[in-house]
């Protein structure tokens, strides 16, 4: 069999990169992985568990010890806990409030670069995060780095009915020591400020067609 095709979408927060990555695993037939709900789901659960998500080492112990495991469904990957998948918890606005804190103690980083490689027992993927060109899959030639302008990203959020400051959460993404935000090297930068996700995905597949054809 051959090596599963990875198409990896980095990005700040609401900067397109679910809503386009779902459509171009649809259009493709691969399978989508959102690593920030894995983060998210982490971060709920730490919170459900009365862990102290300002102390780096309760967190890593608790990821640690947690009951997570992988699971495909619906042409799409998810981590259920406890055999659980909290889709609506994880977009609480508390949930938001923590995950940064989370994501940022390395042995969580670890944890979830092991079993986002993992994915690829599923087959060709289309991931989305923060790392997923420059840290998790550093090898793939199909690396995008959306991006949209601060105020167009605050009012997709505004539109979502979602009350949070990105400014503050972009921040920290882009600060920490462990696998920050950044522009992966050889990335295709789509600034999408203005554009519908059918014109955003269509530039990323024609660019992913074209970049696949000339070959290694
Ligand atoms: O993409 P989303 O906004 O759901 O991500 C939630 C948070 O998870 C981010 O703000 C970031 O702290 C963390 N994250 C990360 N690395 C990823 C994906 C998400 O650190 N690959």
């Amino acid at each position: 069999m051959s090596t599963p095709i990875v198409i990896a979408i980095d990005g700040p927060s609401a900067s397109g990169k679910s809503t386009n990555a779902k459509i171009i695993a649809n259009e493709l037939g691969y399978t989508y992985v959102d690593t920030g709900a894995m983060y998210r789901t982490l971060a709920w659960n730490c919170l459900q568990q009365g862990i102290d998500t300002s102390n780096p080492e309760a967190v890593a112990h608790h990821c640690e010890t947690w009951n997570a495991a992988l699971a495909h469904e619906d042409n799409q990957v998810r981590l259920r806990v406890d055999g659980y998948y909290p889709e609506a918890e994880i977009r609480s606005a508390e949930t938001s409030a923590v995950v940064s804190a989370v994501a940022a103690v390395p042995f969580v980083r670890d944890w979830m670069k092991a079993r986002q490689r993992d994915c690829v027992q599923f087959g060709n993927l289309v991931m989305e995060g923060r790392d997923i060109g420059s840290n998790i899959f550093p090898e793939t030639p199909y690396k995008f780095y959306l991006d949209a302008s601060p105020a167009a990203r605050q009012q997709r959020r505004d539109d979502d009915g979602i009350q949070e400051n990105l400014a503050t959460r972009d921040q920290r993404d882009s600060t920490r020591k462990s696998a920050p935000l950044v522009i992966p090297d050889g990335a295709t930068v789509i600034n999408n400020t203005g554009e519908t996700p059918e014109q955003t995905s269509g530039r990323i597949i024609a660019e992913f067609n074209r970049l696949k054809s000339a070959g290694p």
